[in-house]
């Protein structure tokens, strides 16, 4: 029997050893030295040239964005029941309530069309997640975010190196979190970062992720001692986990074109057999690029998602499913409102099936998995 496929095997990237040498020689190992800095160039180049700040996780970076925005209890911020865990609970952290919107059959996403419904004069700003680094309909929620003067932040933990009508992903919000998770495209173990579209925003984002004080602009030599000027945590990663991040910035074109070949490899390979069976392939619409972060079935039926589950594990090929819906989580039901209905999250969610996808999938791989697929009696 041939080896067993692993859902994820997080990528080390070449330089990655060396790098981490030459930070734990280099006498900074605490956040923003020199890893700190070439690392946020190199991610800056990725999203359009903007402000971004390396972050201890997306999590990190989601509450970084509403300490930002001064969030209050009371305050609600709407996005899809579809998504982790962190999009929510960074709200509910802050007292404000997270309210729960369905997404789209076709691309997973939230529903543009039932946004509006959800709005109350509490309503502060929406947190899209680009599912599967797959964009969301962003002039429409851009349109409607505008008519009522609230904000728009981005969780784009899914969504690096893919882009909205040629404009890329973590660049269409106010803001943008990103995930450096050992299951991102580009991981460091555990990071992530914010993406600032104001100038204006990146002065007090640096100190809040600084425990309150004014420690960058003294690192800067702008000022001569630092001290505690506002409230803020400890949201700065360390300089050995910037190394190993700039490691594979370094490859992110080869990883993403790894990734790439196997997403179009399944999608290629398991067309007909997904048609002919009721079974729902990932949706790219017109005018997006998504960067193959995740390649998804939504089979036809609630009871096949652990029965296909099985079946490939059998074959030793781990397969996995995704989010179970917030609205109908314990702290979901404690902490957030339901906006509008949610029939579509609901059968997703019991019905999707995640394929293996990483840099490391040889071609063998990738026919043994559609080989598999296949064999499987929808
Ligand atoms: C992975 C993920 C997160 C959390 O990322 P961490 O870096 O692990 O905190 C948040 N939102 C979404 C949509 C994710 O996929």
């Amino acid at each position: 029997m041939s080896a067993a496929i692993r859902f994820n095997v997080p990528y080390v990237a070449a330089a990655t050893e060396a790098y981490l040498h030459e930070s734990l020689s280099s006498g900074t190992l605490c956040g923003d030295g020199p890893f700190t800095r070439r690392a946020t160039a190199a991610l800056s180049e990725l999203v359009g040239g903007r402000d971004t700040l390396l972050t201890t996780s997306c999590t990190h970076a989601l509450e970084l964005a509403w300490l930002l925005l001064d969030l209050r209890p009371g305050d609600e911020v709407i996005m899809p029941s579809f998504t982790f865990v962190s999009t929510a609970n960074a709200v509910a952290l802050r007292g404000a309530v997270p309210v729960f919107v369905d997404i789209r059959p076709d691309t997973l996403n939230l529903d543009e069309q039932r946004l509006e419904a959800a709005i109350t004069p509490q309503t502060r700003a929406i947190c899209v997640v680009h599912y599967g680094g797959v964009a969301c309909a962003m002039d429409e929620i851009c349109a409607v975010a505008e008519r009522h003067g609230i904000a728009v932040v981005e969780d784009n933990a899914h969504g690096l190196g893919g882009s909205y009508r040629g404009r890329p992903l973590g660049t269409l919000g106010l803001m943008a979190a990103q995930s450096f998770h050992e299951t991102k495209n580009l991981q460091c173990g555990e990071g992530g970062a914010l993406v600032l579209h104001d100038d204006a925003l990146k002065d007090r984002a640096e100190i809040l992720r600084e425990k309150g004080t004014n420690r960058s602009r003294f690192i800067r030599g702008a000022i001569d001692k630092y001290t505690w000027v506002d409230v803020g945590s400890s949201y700065l990663p360390s300089d050995l986990l910037a190394a190993v991040l700039l490691a594979g910035l370094d490859e992110f074109a080869s990883i993403q074109a790894r990734r790439q070949a196997v997403w179009t490899a399944y999608d290629d390979g398991l067309a007909d057999w997904a048609d002919s069976h009721g079974v729902r392939r990932p949706t790219v619409p017109e005018g997006s690029h998504a960067p193959a972060h995740l390649y998804q079935l939504v089979l036809p039926q609630a009871g096949q998602q652990s029965a296909l589950i099985k079946h490939l594990a059998a074959e030793e090929i781990q397969s996995t499913f995704h989010y179970l819906p917030l609205h109908d989580s314990d702290a979901g039901r404690r902490y957030g409102r339901l906006g509008t209905p949610c029939p579509v999250t609901e059968s997703v969610s019991a019905s999707l099936v995640r394929l293996p996808l990483h840099p490391g999938l040889s071609s063998d791989d990738v026919a043994r998995v559609i080989a598999a697929v296949q064999s499987y009696e929808v």
